[in-house]
């Protein structure tokens, strides 16, 4: 028996950016016996889950679930729709970016990375036309993808998917577009069809709310002819199994059964509540995050308010002063966890996670957290950011999810 001496009082507060908290009712969920996945109970669930997870890509066409965590998706991404030393092209969002731009090299592809115009660091969108430019310049068709991260966990920017679509259809490019949203599924507006966006790689562990584990690929037609042909390798990940199984509700191996249960109790939360309440509640608590950051006298990583995340907020730190050692202490002092700056901005940010299942005050001992920690760690605040948060979600209340009758 391991026995832990460390045992806080009070809920650990899980500010990352995913994975994010998990409700008691999905934990309930997960809990209920694993059964046969070959048998009929099964058959229901795996039903229910494959029809219902489309709602939230906004797509008519089939969305697979791997038992992996988000870069087994981004993988099957790749692995499907391309070939050995096809040409692809990427965009530097940040970290996360970056890091499905190296999976791209090592799986044998040539990923082109165009890298963001006129900013210090990792500070803003995808910018479409640099993307249509490329494209125009490409006559020969040799670019097969072109691969955008959404929101880009890395920074807490938020990339505008539509243009990169409209930047495609205006170089008259054949290309596929492949879109990471792992950490905006759920979170923020996203729509598959109507962007005409062809592999979606999305995950568990962020706006659905449940723990990491499983992954998602939704397609398009486009996306599972180009799988008929191209060549890189691909057992595990090969859609064309996943599809026939899936078609009565089957995987082809052992599925996550139980975080399955949890993803039908999440589905049925998330399209409860209507996802257009789900996104203005992330939209709400984010501008909350930004005025304390801001009354703070600090400054939010994201350069460009039209790319604001809806999901996390990132915060950078005066020179000087060593992020990470602000956020050890933070979680030592309060038990909260926020997420450490990542590659080239290691240690000059923080970032705040404002996702899933928050509310306002969660997000107010998240912030007060913050405000205490900076304090202790002796970053000159220029003001109270809890005051200011406070304020703001005072005076723009949400419509009450519980109608209490006196
Ligand atoms: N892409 C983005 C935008 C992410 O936020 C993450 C993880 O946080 C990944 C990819 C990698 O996913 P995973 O860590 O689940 O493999």
């Amino acid at each position: 028996m391991v026995h832990l001496d460390f045992h806080p009082s009070g809920r650990h507060f899980l500010q990352i950016p995913g994975p994010s908290p998990v409700p008691d009712r999905i934990l309930r969920a997960m809990s209920y016996p694993t059964i046969d996945h070959r048998g009929p109970e099964f058959g229901a669930l795996g039903r229910k889950v494959l029809t219902d997870i489309k709602k939230i890509f906004k797509t008519q066409y089939p969305v697979i679930i791997y038992p992996a965590s988000g870069s087994g998706a981004w993988e099957a991404a790749l692995s499907n729709t391309l070939s050995p030393g096809d040409q692809v092209l990427m965009f530097e969002t940040g970290h996360f970016a970056t890091l499905w731009g190296k999976m791209a090299r090592a799986l044998g592809l040539e990923p082109e990375f165009l890298s963001l115009r006129g900013a210090e660091g990792w500070r803003q969108g995808v910018q479409a036309d640099m993307i249509e430019s490329r494209l125009r310049q490409d006559t020969g068709h040799g670019i097969r993808a072109v691969c955008v991260v959404h929101n880009e966990t890395s920074t807490g920017v938020i990339s505008d998917v539509a243009a990169v679509r409209h930047a495609l259809d205006a170089a008259r490019h054949p290309a596929l577009l492949l879109v990471d949203t792992i950490s905006g599924l759920a979170s923020a507006d996203y729509r598959h069809d109507e962007w005409g966006v062809d592999v979606t790689v999305a995950g568990s562990q962020k706006g659905l709310m449940l723990p990491p584990g499983i992954s998602f690929n939704a397609l398009s037609p486009k996306a599972i002819a180009a799988g008929k042909d191209s060549k890189l390798p691909r057992s595990f990940w090969g859609w064309g199994e996943m599809l026939e199984a899936n078609k009565n509700g089957y995987f082809p191996y052992t599925p996550s059964t139980n975080l399955l249960y949890g993803l039908a109790e999440s589905l049925d939360m998330i399209l409860g509540e209507g996802l257009d309440n789900v996104f203005a509640r992330h939209q709400r608590l984010a501008e909350a995050t930004r005025r304390a950051v801001r009354a703070w006298g600090l400054e939010i990583q994201c350069a460009d308010p039209a790319s604001y995340s809806p999901v996390l907020t990132g915060v950078m730190m005066p020179d000087g002063v060593d992020a990470d050692a602000v956020r050890k202490l933070i979680y030592e002092r309060f038990d909260l966890s926020l997420g450490q700056g990542l590659g080239k901005i290691r240690g000059k940010m923080f970032r705040i996670g404002h996702l899933g299942d928050c509310n306002d005050l969660t997000l107010m001992a998240t912030l007060a957290g913050c405000e205490m920690g900076l304090r202790l760690s002796g970053v000159k605040l220029a003001g109270s950011g809890v005051a200011a948060a406070l304020d703001f979600l005072a005076q723009h209340a949400v419509s009450p999810t519980l109608k209490i009758e006196v």
